[in-house]
């Protein structure tokens, strides 16, 4: 019996169903310990030494080089909007900021209290459809660091490209392309990421930073939320979110097993190929976005009827496509299609589109 529908939602998102029989298989008692993994202390030494085995995985998955400290930590990436100038701003008093959307725009809003966000580049006047070309960057050269978003999720545009931030460390809310396809860490000088999307449930947030970078830390920083801190306590300066890392670690070992990111970035080029293909095919359905920044996570269309809207979900929802439906901030729909998400969840959501189309515009 397979009662699980197609999930496309943007977050708390799909998690592969072979990682949820697993947990589900040891949730009353893992390793043969009469108990669930999230009822011991995480200092257990069996706990400790899950903890080790996670991030040595996300290490081999990513190619995270030894001089970079990998965090887990609570707050979501909404906290670490204001814990990147807390921990990262030393004695300086400016970070620049590229604005591509609502997530990056809450980042340049969250870091008001702790120094100036220069606006390196937004592409607002375009409504968002684009994201800005190296050449169009204002880089000041004593920044305390460069920030962009290279996924905004609730828009479905993406960078195709790493900026060059030059010798000022590059951060980059990953959120929702992190473990998506590989990327060269080298580049970046913070890599963060709430959980939710594509690592595991929700109360996670990832923080992969270089080592220099730590040590700057404002006095008023709370400990839980210093990098430093943290790095040298091994995430565990207070108790962490047990049982979301030890999902996260399930994810981990599924994707290496699915082939490891490489694998996965194919699986993902082919999954919205699909879906733009037959957005662009059809009379109905439309995206606006330039098309070298279509987002391979998030793909929003509209339908050019808004009045069909409330049908199609309603419809979708019968088929068993769910969470179609568009950020209230946005409107029309948006296919969330992270790594849990198969490509059979995408062929049936285009079937049902293209019928949808056929039953109600064409
Ligand atoms: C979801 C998301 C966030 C917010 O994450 P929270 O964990 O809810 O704080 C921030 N940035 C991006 C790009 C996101 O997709």
């Amino acid at each position: 019996m397979n009662t699980r529908q197609f999930n496309f939602s943007a977050g708390p998102a799909a998690l592969p169903t072979a990682v949820l029989e697993l947990a589900q298989a040891e949730m009353l008692d893992w390793q043969s310990r009469g108990l669930s993994v999230m009822e011991i202390s995480h200092r257990h030494p069996a706990y400790m030494a899950l903890v080790q085995q996670a991030e040595s995985k996300l290490r081999q998955l990513m190619g995270i080089p030894s001089n970079y400290k990998v965090l887990f930590l609570q707050g979501g990436a909404t906290a670490q909007f204001a814990l990147l100038p807390m921990n990262l701003l030393g004695i300086k008093t400016h970070a620049d900021y590229v604005d591509t959307g609502i997530w990056s725009a809450k980042a340049i809003a969250a870091m008001a209290p702790y120094g100036v966000a220069s606006e390196a580049a937004s592409t607002a006047s375009s409504g968002y459809l684009k994201v800005p070309a190296q050449s169009d960057l204002k880089l000041n050269k004593d920044a305390a660091y460069l920030h962009y978003c290279p996924n905004e999720t609730i828009s479905g545009l993406a960078f195709d490209y790493v900026p060059d931030s030059g010798a000022v460390p590059l951060v980059a809310d990953m959120s929702s392309t992190i473990l998506s396809e590989p990327i060269d860490v080298t580049q970046f000088g913070v890599i963060y990421a709430g959980a939710q999307k594509n690592i595991g449930p929700a109360g996670l947030t990832l923080v992969i930073v270089r080592e220099d970078l730590l040590g700057s830390a404002q006095a008023t920083t709370p400990n839980p939320f210093n990098y430093a801190m943290q790095a040298a306590n091994d995430s565990m300066l207070n108790t962490p979110p047990t049982y979301t890392w030890y999902l996260a670690g399930l994810v981990f070992d599924w994707l290496l097993k699915q082939g490891g990111l490489g694998a996965m970035a194919e699986i993902n080029a082919a999954k919205a190929r699909l879906l733009y293909q037959a957005i662009d095919e059809s009379q109905l359905y439309s995206n606006k976005i330039s098309v070298s920044n279509r987002s391979k996570m998030n793909v929003t269309f509209t339908l050019a009827d808004k009045t069909l809207d409330a049908k199609f979900l309603q419809q979708a929802e019968i088929n068993g496509l769910l969470n179609l439906k568009g950020h209230r901030s946005v409107g029309g729909m948006r296919a969330s299609i992270y790594n849990a998400v198969p490509e059979a969840a995408v062929r049936a959501l285009v079937a049902f589109m293209n019928d949808f189309e056929t039953r109600h515009w064409a």
